[in-house]
């Protein structure tokens, strides 16, 4: 009974252990994960990132220069970027803010870059 009376006191003068996320964000760790991001002025469309996926969740129509992801169904390992030729995909600190709807991620090739449908 004492023992949990201590722990009771010593419990009420410290800081909460957790936080109200997401109104209350943690500062990210320089290792973290967070979430993919893809540069998409320098992405050739080349599919490397969709073939090594092990979630099938990036798709790639070269053709039509689209790049959509589906970022609920990514388990964040980081095998895109690795293989990424460009460079353009990473993984950004930050985790992806909270949402009540799934959505996919579509990026196109603009119209004016010279690079893109190489
Ligand atoms: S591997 Fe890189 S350059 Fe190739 S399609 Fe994916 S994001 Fe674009
Ligand atoms: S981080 Fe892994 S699971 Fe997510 S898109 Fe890249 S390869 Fe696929």
């Amino acid at each position: 009974m004492l023992d949990m009376l201590k722990s009771v006191f010593s419990n009420l003068s410290k800081k909460p252990a957790t936080r109200m996320y997401p109104y209350e964000e943690r500062k990210p760790f320089d290792i973290n994960r967070g979430h993919l991001e893809n540069n998409i002025d320098e992405c050739i469309f080349c599919g490397m990132c969709q073939r090594v996926c092990p979630s099938n969740c990036i798709k790639v129509d070269r053709k039509n220069g689209v790049w959509e992801y589906d970022p609920f169904e990514c388990v964040i390992c980081g095998v895109c970027v690795e293989k990424c030729p460009k460079k353009c995909l990473r993984l950004d600190t930050h985790y992806r803010s909270c949402t009540d709807k799934k959505y996919d991620v579509h990026l196109e090739r603009h119209e004016d870059s010279e690079k893109a449908g190489a």
